[in-house]
């Protein structure tokens, strides 16, 4: 179900992209994971832009899970104070499967405000797609690449 916290749209540099796809096919066999900082607006709401995109080691080193290492997440919180943005998502990679979060994915979608972004490397090409989740609704954001 499409809501209205579908929102914000995504923004990404192609350095971003970049930087978020390179990790991806980096961490295979095993599914990657990173962090996303970027500015949160008035709302309280990451406003889909990022500053930051910042590779994580995925301490599950699992095929079908991933943990992002709490030194990672600990290092991207000072990172992101220092700018004096947020945490505002994360992304992580499905090896064999569509880029649609998995049971799993609902479940630790802890939280309501974040971006959930998905690398499918299924195909010859990858696909990202990115998400808000609440409770168990899954809502699909826009994702614009920045070609500036
Ligand atoms: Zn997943």
């Amino acid at each position: 179900m499409t809501s209205e916290f579908a929102q914000p749209t995504l923004r990404l540099t192609e350095s971003q992209y970049a930087t978020i796809i390179g990790n991806c096919y980096d961490g295979l066999p095993n599914e990657a994971c990173g962090l996303l900082v970027g500015p949160l607006g008035g709302n309280a709401e990451p406003t889909g832009a990022v500053s930051e995109a910042r590779p994580c080691r995925n301490v599950d080193a699992s095929a079908v899970t991933y943990t992002v290492d709490p030194r990672d997440m600990l290092g991207a919180m000072r990172a992101a104070e220092a700018r004096g943005d947020e945490i505002i998502g994360v992304w992580h990679s499905h090896t064999h499967t569509d880029a649609y979060p998995s049971p799993t994915d609902v479940r630790q979608a802890v939280d309501p405000a974040w971006l959930y972004v998905i690398v499918s490397l299924r195909d010859q090409a990858p696909v990202l797609r990115a998400y808000r989740i609440r409770g168990e609704g899954i809502a699909e954001v826009a994702v614009e690449l920045d070609r500036g």
